[in-house]
């Protein structure tokens, strides 16, 4: 395995999942390998996981598109994510892309903007991504549970000690669903809160304080860089 191969679904060990075909439209998953290592990243050694939402959250959203020259990281995600990694967490990115259903991007341009991202953000355990537009009927666009659970479900982590970060309530609504924690990133701009309505107290301004609360319960080995919640 190599960290651009695509893949079918895995269980909570990194396995494949044998479906049943016709049982429904399902994501794409990517299974990444950190650091060149020929290892699945979905390892046992993981304690907590983050998965982020991409568009949004990590990269400056841009629906539909299919063009790796335009991915633009907004500030910070870069170093949130890798102080991230560094603690031994595991990353996952959560991608929907409805334009995919409508014709207007194809698996191998979202692939080449995938890889971009992770030239931009460093390497993540696993991609998630919806494809399907909203008369598929997936189980994955938000707020349905399906792309977090399939991301999850590819980390050998234990659901408590999961956590969703997004900007958007429905990355909220998704994670409980999937039984999940979550954390809305509310712009600088905002009140904390605001930007989530009913679901206001899981926001918080800024990547690095919503990364700062997602990893709140992980326990710290000795030296690992901290993620603060200077924002
Ligand atoms: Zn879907």
């Amino acid at each position: 395995m190599n960290g651009t191969e695509w893949t079918t679904l895995c269980d909570n060990r990194g396995r494949p999942i044998d479906r049943t075909p016709g049982t429904g439209p399902e994501p794409w998953i990517w299974t990444g390998t950190r650091g060149g290592s020929t290892e699945p990243l979905a390892a046992p050694a993981h304690r907590t996981a983050v998965l982020f939402r991409c568009a949004g959250t990590l990269i400056a959203d841009m629906p539909n598109n299919g063009d790796p020259g335009w991915v633009r990281p907004l500030p910070g995600a870069a170093a949130v994510v890798a102080a991230v990694r560094a603690r031994g967490v595991a990353v996952g990115a959560l991608v929907e892309e409805p334009g995919v259903a409508r014709g207007l991007l194809s698996r191998a341009q979202v692939d080449l903007v995938r890889r971009r991202c992770e030239q931009l953000l460093g390497p993540f355990d696993v991609w998630a991504v919806c494809p399907h537009g909203e008369a598929d009927g997936c189980a994955c666009r938000r707020p349905a549970p399906g792309l977090v659970s399939a991301a999850h479900d590819c980390l050998a982590v234990p659901a408590r000690r999961t956590t969703v970060i997004g900007s958007d309530p429905r990355d909220a609504l998704a994670a409980r669903a999937a039984g999940v924690a979550a954390v809305l990133v509310a712009p600088p701009t905002g009140r904390a809160g605001r930007v989530a309505g009913p679901i206001g107290p899981l926001a918080v301004v800024g990547l690095p304080a919503a990364a700062a609360r997602a990893l709140a319960a992980e326990p710290q080995a000795a030296g690992a860089p901290s993620v603060r919640p200077s924002q």
